[in-house]
């Protein structure tokens, strides 16, 4: 069964086509800059070979088309035809409380991500559009929506409810939602093979480190708690976010500078972080380098992203009550060793070693701490589109044995 894995953003269209047999990637790649006459169209087949063509591509009705004719490609050696892609599954940031679980898209499905646009103003108009796009191009095809916040669902009231006025929870669902949910899932589960214990009894912490990053509570293999919350602003310290702040600093600066609501989100957004307060740039790498050379505030906003991290796991580590394992992901947490080891620096006490030479010498899956450390520590590459595609997989097999059965 082939399954094609759609993530649409507002300019962008990454795919991947996976065939679960044995899980193998078929090809992926992403159209960027949709909307212009330079749109960048690159892909990846099995065998490593990479291609990178620029069209003219003015909506996703045509990357859609134009990725298609990509997998029937005869010198691609993909798929002969489209027909054999059994469904599609699409990636929904948001599924506000309605979605605990990856579904079948069909109208009211449609319907009810629509009314989660409010909650999610920027991913979800795109991810609609996608499932559209896809459904207009490959009729008949089953359409899947797998959601980041599902994951999350299991979160108790008292990790979820604000210290807010309970009437803007009734009224508006104003609550922590949780983010990056297929990653944290993706890598729990694979510390649970890992570490080789039942499911219902592993306790975890999982740390989703990219340009938008966070840690998640993981008690029974069920998401307990999360850092981002209502929006995927809140939390950690990010590539361009700012993380938890004190909500009255908005309102001394939107009075003292005139600022409007939309500056003020743009500024929250896109000008806070690691390239806020460095005032160079939101690459972990770059900042790095900089440090290296003295740079003293590409070392504060490094010191500040690795001490709110550290202050996530030790308090995560109070809400599981002691981890069997921390979990490192994304581009951050599974290639800078720097930031693993500051994160962790000092936590000898909470039984967390780490095993200096193996955190630099990580390759792919890797467990870093030390032989005698009680939490074990690992960096798991994350997989979002895998798990997108079993859930997919998993949905239509259901759906065809009910259909034979009726
Ligand atoms: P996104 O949230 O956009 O999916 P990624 O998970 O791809 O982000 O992570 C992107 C970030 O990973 C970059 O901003 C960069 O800071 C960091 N990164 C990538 N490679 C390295 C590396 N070798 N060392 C340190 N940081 C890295």
């Amino acid at each position: 069964m082939n399954i094609l894995v759609l993530n649409c953003g507002s300019s962008s269209v990454k795919y991947q086509l996976i065939e679960m047999k044995d899980e193998t990637r078929l090809t992926k790649g992403v159209v960027e800059k949709i909307g212009g006459k330079d749109a960048i169209f690159s892909y990846q087949l099995k065998n490593g070979q990479s291609f990178k063509e620029v069209h003219a591509i003015f909506d996703h009705v045509e990357a859609l088309n134009l990725i298609l004719r990509s997998l029937t490609d005869p010198h691609n050696e993909i798929l002969n035809d489209i027909s054999e892609i059994a469904a599609v599954g699409h990636r929904v940031v948001h599924g506000g409380e309605k979605f605990t679980e990856s579904v079948i898209v069909d109208e009211s499905v449609m319907a009810e991500i629509r009314e989660c646009i409010e909650l999610a103003p920027l991913h979800n108009p795109a991810n609609l559009q996608g499932i559209n796009v896809s459904k207009k191009v490959m009729q008949n095809v089953p359409q899947v929506a797998v959601f980041d916040t599902a994951f999350h669902h299991s979160m108790p009231e008292s990790a979820y409810i604000y210290g807010l006025p309970y009437v803007f929870y009734t009224r508006y669902k104003i609550r922590r939602y949780g983010f990056h949910g297929t990653s944290h899932r993706y890598v729990s589960e694979r510390a649970v093979e890992l570490l080789g214990k039942p499911l219902k009894s592993v306790k975890l912490i999982t740390c989703h480190l990219g340009n938008g990053s966070s840690i998640t509570a993981i008690k029974n293999g069920k998401s307990v708690d999360t850092s981002m919350g209502f929006t995927p602003l809140e939390g950690l310290l990010m590539g361009t976010r700012s993380g938890d702040i004190d909500p009255a600093i908005l309102l001394y600066i939107m009075t003292k500078d005139d600022l409007s609501v939309y500056e003020t989100n743009s500024m929250l957004n896109k000008h806070s972080g690691l390239l806020g307060i460095s005032g160079i740039t939101n690459d972990v790498r770059e900042l790095y380098e900089k440090m290296q050379d003295k740079d003293t505030r590409a070392t504060l906003a490094l010191n500040i992203m690795t001490y709110r991290l550290k202050k996530y796991i030790c308090s995560y580590m109070g809400t599981v009550e002691g981890a069997d394992a921390i979990v490192f992901t994304a581009g951050i947490g599974e290639n800078s060793s720097y930031i693993r080891e500051k994160a962790l620096e000092g936590l000898e006490f909470m039984g967390i070693q780490l095993d200096k030479k193996k955190n630099k010498a990580v390759s792919g899956e890797t467990e870093i701490s030390t032989k005698n450390s009680k939490v074990k520590i690992y960096v798991i590459p994350t997989n979002e589109e895998l798990v997108i595609a079993r859930d997919t997989a998993l949905i239509v097999k259901k759906e065809r044995k009910a259909k034979k059965i009726k």
